[in-house]
């Protein structure tokens, strides 16, 4: 296919504004509410909390800040092990280590590309002592819930939730940011609804809201000078950026609805290839589809090798690769990504313990290179993608896109 680049690039999922954020924004303006302080935190901390149907919002710089917050909530200590989702942002778990904590990395599973359960199961055997598990939502579908939060209860262990990724999505009617003990959602940039930065921290238990108001505001304590007892931090939002979640929140569930129609488009686009859908079940949960991501049959990969910074690949007639697909989306100047890459196979990370239900052993030395195949993260990374996502994008371009997507697949 001869590829004519568009003109406009089209993005993974660039924000998408309305007109009110400016109206917020302007009222912090005028109002002099340039601060961490104001009408628009108030309100947004409210709006939020009604809508997800937590007790608290606890509004704050980034969803990063939230998931530090939780570790802090939830006691992690110098030398713990803390459960986490294996293939999700680092955001996930950086905050683990921000507190000294141990990520012990949990593999997922193929229904949902999240944590797997009989994997956390398999986790709290081999490390009974575990009492934090943070589950991210990926992608905007929900985890596992019931099956986790039976576990976490079993063990006596606080569950958080990373819902970053999945703002609006519900699992059993109910929204997710509400399953763990203490939540953290992101209005980062490129999320379903954005302030171009923040996050919040979400939580039914008064005295965790309070400590991570305090916390978040440098921890000053009740006396007419700066009077500190214990460490705080900088991660309170903005007024002005308060007012532009203000003025995206009402268009939220549009947002998901073009989200879940660019979903649906791609599934009936590739219907007839050797390719799926990221999964989820209909009956059970209702995903926010904040991107739509495509996995190639294994009959359909050619042969794919990544190193830690390139990736090369052998073209084989009918088969393909993420790598060639990305190719070809960049080619076209639309922006695709390759799957999160999971934790256990980060330089970073790779000595810490990884839990998959096959076996565990130490990141990639162990269970990745011994089983003879990968762990399920490592399977999803290498032949997994995200394509251009994007609530901008008309059918018109997204119809261009899958041509140029199913070229690959000659
Ligand atoms: C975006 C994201 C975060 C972090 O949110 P920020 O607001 O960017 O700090 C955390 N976890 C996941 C899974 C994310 O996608």
């Amino acid at each position: 296919m001869d590829i004519k680049p568009f003109k406009r690039k089209i993005y993974l999922s660039s924000p998408t504004m309305h007109g009110e954020e400016l109206e917020y924004m302007t009222e912090a303006f005028e109002t002099n509410w340039m601060s961490t302080v104001g009408k628009n935190i108030n309100e947004i901390e409210k709006n939020i909390a009604e809508k997800i149907d937590t007790e608290y919002a606890v509004a704050l710089s980034c969803g990063t800040a939230a998931l530090h917050l939780c570790m802090k909530l939830a006691g992690v200590k110098k030398g713990d092990y803390v459960f986490a989702s294996d293939m999700t942002f680092d955001a996930t778990v950086n905050p683990i280590v921000y507190e000294g904590g141990i990520p012990v990395f949990i593999d997922s599973e193929r229904d949902t590309w999240n944590m797997d359960p009989v994997a956390l199961e398999k986790a709290f055997e081999l490390y009974p002592d575990t009492k934090v598990v943070v589950v991210a939502n990926l992608y905007g579908t929900p985890a596992k819930m019931d099956e986790i939060t039976k576990i976490c209860k079993e063990h006596n262990a606080i569950l958080i939730e990373d819902a970053a990724e999945s703002l609006g999505a519900t699992y059993k009617g109910r929204q997710t940011g509400a399953f763990g003990r203490y939540n953290a959602i992101s209005f980062n940039g490129n999320k379903i609804i954005t302030g171009s930065s923040g996050g919040m921290l979400l939580t039914d238990d008064c005295k965790a809201a309070n400590k991570a108001r305090k916390w978040s505001t440098q921890s000053r304590e009740d006396a007419p000078w700066y009077q500190h007892e214990e460490i705080g931090y900088n991660y309170r939002m903005s007024n002005v950026i308060a007012g532009v979640v203000r003025g995206q929140l009402p268009y939220l569930e549009e947002h998901i609805a073009s989200k879940k129609a660019i979903y649906m488009r791609y599934k009936d686009g590739f219907a007839d290839l050797p390719v799926t859908m990221n999964p989820y079940d209909e009956t059970i949960c209702e995903p926010n589809f904040w991107l739509s991501c495509m996995l190639i049959d294994k009959s359909a990969m050619c042969k794919q090798v990544r190193s830690d910074s390139e990736a090369c690949y052998v073209k084989e007639k009918g088969k393909t690769c993420p790598t060639e697909i990305l190719e070809v989306l960049a080619k076209l100047n639309t922006e695709g990504r390759p799957i999160w890459k999971p934790m256990h196979a980060q330089p970073i990370y790779r000595n810490n313990p990884f839990v998959t239900v096959r076996g565990s052993g130490r990141g990639q030395t162990d269970a990745y290179i011994k089983n003879e195949m990968t762990d399920v993260g490592m399977d999803i990374f290498e032949r997994g993608l995200c394509l251009p996502s994007d609530n901008k994008m008309t059918k018109e371009e997204q119809d261009i896109i899958i041509e140029a997507v199913r070229t690959c697949f000659v």
